[in-house]
């Protein structure tokens, strides 16, 4: 039987999201019903419905940052029970036949994921994220929230958190490497705390010095504002591994330079528009430039629990669904410490 829940939706790209209604599926034998009690708010989720990548699909409810208790679960289920505290990231479902997915790399599916939100699932209906009260996910794309992690500060880990934790273990960050991380908001700020966990040596390239106590809290060691001229000379060839964060466009040409020799630079931020990069950029000192996309389903386990293991966990401002749209400006904004986080009990009343 198809259940009904409460959620909040853009109606179009340029209409402020508002209160509605989804419909999630029948509990299928492999699937797990999750009430919702927390969703993250992504910066994806801003450039998805205002239709900055595209193909976006109207009414779209999005949250891919989702944590949760379980309150239902289908014949087969053999992994979690009713009651267990659950989460849900980025996708809900792959091929799980391909090379990418036989690897655990399943964000990588040759048939393309299935995302957690404005997707096509695999019974043809559009998919509706976490900005609602429930939802019905098959358990092999369900994570488990170590006990030590509340659910409110658990729940960017989801997509912020193993979208940074994937390239700092695939590109070897830990003790004797420089690591700077470029943005300081949702991926940027756990992007230092895992960092500094694996023993990096971490640098925080922000915008302006106004978050520099909080860097160096979490674990930086040096905080430049990007703002100063000063700061490029400064940091010349002095990084092993950039994490770009950015949303928007930066002039790529001038952080390469801030690599070492046989240094990369890693692309997380999706901003909207092209960036153009000087192949005399690259080729001296042999630097690349690469890109990543979340993380696999074991890996993003691998994450709660070294979050969890560490004490680490999302800084979050919890807010109600009626603010989102104010959240949203704050966010494009950079005026969010460090994660919006929408209390779904706020759905319920
Ligand atoms: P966010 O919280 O808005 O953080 C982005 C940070 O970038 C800001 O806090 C700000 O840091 C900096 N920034 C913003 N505008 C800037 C500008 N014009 N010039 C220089 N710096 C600027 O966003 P987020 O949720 O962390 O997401 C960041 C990006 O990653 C988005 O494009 C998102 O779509 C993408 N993303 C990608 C993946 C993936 O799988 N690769 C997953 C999730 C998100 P300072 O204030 O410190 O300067
Ligand atoms: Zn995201
Ligand atoms: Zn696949």
């Amino acid at each position: 039987m198809t259940t009904t829940a409460v959620a909040y939706a853009a109606p179009s790209a340029k209409a402020p999201l508002e209160k509605t209604t989804v419909s999630r599926r029948a509990v299928g034998p492999h699937d797990v019903a999750i009430d919702i009690a927390f969703a993250g708010i992504c910066h994806s989720d801003i450039h998805t419905v205002r239709d900055e990548w595209g193909e976006a699909h109207y009414p779209l409810t999005p949250g891919h940052e989702i944590s949760g208790v379980v309150t239902a679960v289908g014949g087969s289920v053999a992994s979690f029970a009713v009651g267990d505290r659950v989460g849900v990231g980025v996708m809900v479902d792959s091929c799980r036949q391909c090379d990418a997915c036989a690897d655990g790399e399943e964000q990588y599916c040759e048939q393309g994921m299935v995302g957690t939100y404005n997707d096509r699932g695999r019974d043809g209906d559009i998919t509706q994220g976490g900005y609602s009260t429930a939802i019905v996910v098959d358990e092999n794309y369900v994570l488990r929230i170590p006990d030590n992690l509340d659910l409110d500060v658990a729940a960017p880990l989801l997509c912020a958190g193993i979208t940074v934790y994937s390239p700092l273990k695939h590109w070897g960050a830990g003790t004797g490497k420089r690591v700077a991380v470029i943005g300081l908001g949702g991926l940027g700020h756990m992007a230092v705390k895992f960092a500094a966990a694996m023993g990096a040596e971490v640098t925080v390239l922000s915008q302006s010095l106004s978050k520099k106590q909080d860097g160096l809290r979490m674990g930086a060691t040096h905080y430049y504002a990007t703002s100063d001229p000063e700061t490029f000379p400064a940091c010349h060839r002095s990084f092993d591994l950039i994490i770009n964060t950015v949303s928007a466009n930066l002039n790529l040409d001038t952080y390469l330079k801030l690599l070492a020799r046989n240094g990369t630079l890693v692309e997380v931020g999706l901003p909207e528009h092209p960036m153009d990069v000087k192949a005399g950029s690259l080729i001296n000192p042999r630097v690349s430039l690469a890109g990543s996309m979340i993380g696999g389903i074991a890996e993003t386990q691998e994450m709660l629990d070294f979050a969890a293991q560490h004490g680490l966990a999302s800084e979050i401002e919890t807010i109600d669904a009626e603010q989102i749209n104010e959240a949203y400006d704050r966010v494009v904004a950079s005026d969010v410490r460090f994660r919006f986080v929408i209390d779904i009990d706020s759905l319920r009343n």
